[in-house]
């Protein structure tokens, strides 16, 4: 498998994991995650560490972290969704 399609993969079936986790996937959704994850190695590594994450982030309420630390979790989480939603800007 090359780099590319890899990227791809967990591109497509992390949408599907994030929303899996907010409970807004479908029932098909979180089906095919579900089906992928168990042959799929790289998703695997990414609900994991994505589970982990978000865990940590709702445990510790971010206060662990300088204030800097979390202005640039937080252009950084503004920066994805901005390049996500471009499109939807008029
Ligand atoms: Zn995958």
């Amino acid at each position: 498998m090359t780099k590319t399609t890899k990227q791809n993969c967990i591109k497509k079936y992390a949408e599907y994991c994030d929303k899996a986790q907010y409970d807004e996937a479908s029932f098909l959704e979180k089906l095919k995650l579900k089906f992928h994850l168990f042959f799929c190695k790289d998703c695997q590594t990414y609900v994991k560490r994505n589970t982990q994450l978000s865990q940590l982030f709702t445990q510790a309420k971010l206060n662990f972290l300088h204030p800097e630390e979390k202005m640039a979790i937080h252009s950084k989480m503004q920066n994805s969704i901005s390049s996500e939603t471009n499109t939807f800007e008029a």
